[in-house]
């Protein structure tokens, strides 16, 4: 933020549609000045709940649809209804550039449930706004949902998106446990979150309503607050990946070996067609590895036994496995993979991010912190 900034004084409507209509002729960084300027803060502050006041009509501009325009001034597709309905249409794929359209007032029913927008930024992402507005990129397929988005890759900088309510808004991870002396001082720590990027989402769970679960994305959260547990205690942490972009396993592998790490932990989702099964399983390559997958494997089998969704939460135990980040890396390493994302259960559980300190991931980000430190106590 910039107090040089609050020198902008325009109705904020304006420069929204003047932002969203040159915004392919803008430099990056025009837009963002603009979008500072619109939103009078940081550009990832969520806009509050006062919008800025809606004119009472609208001229089409080429290239709107009735969509943008709901979205636009009412927050929601919703409102595609009203809007026809004042001003006497039918069909909403046909309307011609330079109509001025009748906005009604009032806020669309869908508004009740949604009472959160966010603005898209330049060179946003779905995944990014989710991660930023309610802590998780898992959230990404919700947010498209509500706002009837069909492909995730057409988002447009300067529309508003409604945002789940149930949601909780970002807050940051919580406080790592006490740890008097630091017990993992000096450590060097690998974490690999599994998969990643659009190409390799992992497992994925698709519940009824069609949202997507991908592995990727509940992996990267996991191992992301993990990592802040680590340094609290005094642990030096490499990331294999900190976004959500398709890293090769045998990079995977090198970026451990160029750190010095004294471990890697792999984290990831298991899967089976079998949605039943349910439970905790590691996996190590090398002779070294073996000791660490088997206690990181009794930590989360117990820890996470105790608070599993449905039962039977199956001990699948340590086993070997000739994997390319555990065959290729010089330093002990496992792959834990604490349960099944494929069980209903668990992926419900699931979707709550590691900021919300009760979350199943959070449960995960615990007994894996617990097992690591195990680890260190007993060697
Ligand atoms: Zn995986």
């Amino acid at each position: 933020w910039s107090p040089m900034l609050t020198c902008f004084r325009f109705p904020r409507h304006l420069l929204a549609s003047a932002l969203r209509r040159f915004q392919g002729r803008l430099s990056a960084g025009a837009a963002i000045v603009l979008a500072l300027a619109l939103f009078g803060a940081h550009p990832t502050t969520p806009l509050r709940a006062e919008d800025p006041p809606r004119p009472s009509q609208v001229v089409i501009q080429p290239g709107d649809t009735l969509s943008d325009i709901a979205v636009r001034f009412y927050g929601s597709p919703a409102a595609v209804e009203r809007i026809l309905s004042a001003n006497r249409l039918s069909d909403a794929n046909v309307i011609v550039t330079g109509t001025r359209l009748v906005l009604p007032a009032g806020t669309p029913p869908a508004a009740s449930t949604s009472t959160r927008q966010v603005v898209v930024l330049p060179d946003d992402t779905l995944s990014g706004i989710a991660e930023r507005a309610l802590g998780s990129a898992a959230y990404a397929p919700t947010i498209a949902a509500l706002n009837g988005i069909t492909d995730e890759n057409r988002i447009v900088a300067g529309m508003k998106l409604a945002l789940p309510a149930a949601a909780g808004a970002r807050s940051s991870p919580p406080p790592a446990p006490a740890s008097p002396g630091r017990s993992l001082a000096g450590q060097r720590i690998c974490l690999d979150p599994g998969h990643g990027g659009k190409s390799e989402p992992g497992a994925a769970y698709t519940f009824p309503s069609r949202e997507v679960l991908r592995e990727a994305d509940v992996t990267l959260d996991i191992a992301t607050t993990l990592r802040a547990w680590l340094q609290a205690d005094g642990a030096v942490v490499t990331m294999t990946r900190t976004t959500d972009t398709f890293v090769p396993l045998i990079d995977r592998a090198a970026i451990c070996n160029m750190a010095g790490a004294a471990i890697m932990v792999s984290v990831h989702l298991n899967a089976d067609k079998s949605t039943a099964w349910d439970g905790a399983m590691a996996l190590f390559g090398k002779v070294v590895d073996r000791r660490l997958a088997e206690t990181l494997n009794a930590a989360l089998q117990l820890g996470l036994g105790r608070n599993a969704p449905s039962a039977p939460f199956t001990a699948f135990g340590a086993q070997q496995f000739d994997g390319a980040v555990l065959l290729n890396t010089l330093m002990p390493a496992v792959i834990v993979e604490p349960v099944f994302i494929t069980n209903p259960g668990e992926a419900q559980a699931l979707i709550a991010p590691t900021a919300q300190a009760t979350s199943r991931r959070n449960q995960i980000v615990l007994e894996t912190y617990r097992g690591i430190r195990m680890y260190f106590a007993g060697s």
